[in-house]
């Protein structure tokens, strides 16, 4: 093997699907908030005139919007990533880094606030995450992140809203 294929090889090696099981150090840490919550139940149709109907389409169909076509893909400024459904905060600013990937992305979400399931819509397996409380659908976790934690939160951003530092996150709702 020379080493441009030696290459090429590895840098197909981040699209492995296995996620890591991350040892527990201070920097893998779960960030945390006060917010409890109790997993709703609602029929997928209750949010259809609560958000747009491209959001609704990603949220509740497993949907992706085109890459690059999110403003919250280009914004760094201090503040919270609320589920754009359900309103629970899912993302701080400080885990969001530049993917390159044309769609926001996080290192870790915030603790306890997001389900996880494979999904085998690709030739890989992936594994599919959606907010814990509503069951909106958000984006794909990989394991090609930047370290410590390695971990690439890939999100939708049709299916999040981004909430300034300096104002008030929104009241849950449903
Ligand atoms: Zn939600």
């Amino acid at each position: 093997m020379n080493r441009r294929m030696l290459l090429q090889t590895m840098a197909l090696l981040p699209l492995l699907p296995a996620l890591r099981v991350l040892a527990s150090s201070p920097e893998n840490t779960p960030h945390m908030t006060d917010i409890s919550f109790t997993p709703l139940d609602h029929a997928h149709d209750y949010w259809r005139d609560k958000v747009s109907a491209d959001a609704w389409h990603i949220l509740f169909e497993e949907g992706t919007e085109p890459a690059g076509s999110s403003p919250l893909d280009k914004i760094y400024e201090p503040g919270t990533y609320v589920c754009a459904a359900c309103h629970l905060p899912l993302f701080l600013s400080d885990d969001k880094f530049d993917s390159k990937t044309g769609w926001p992305s996080f290192t870790q979400p915030i603790a306890d606030t997001m389900g996880t399931k494979r999904d085998y819509k690709l030739i890989w397996p992936r594994t599919e995450y959606h907010c814990a409380r509503c069951g909106g659908h958000q984006g794909h976790v990989f394991n090609d992140g930047p370290p410590p934690r390695g971990e690439r939160w890939c999100n939708n951003g049709l299916a999040l809203r981004f909430i300034p530092a300096e104002q008030p996150l929104p009241e849950l709702r449903g």
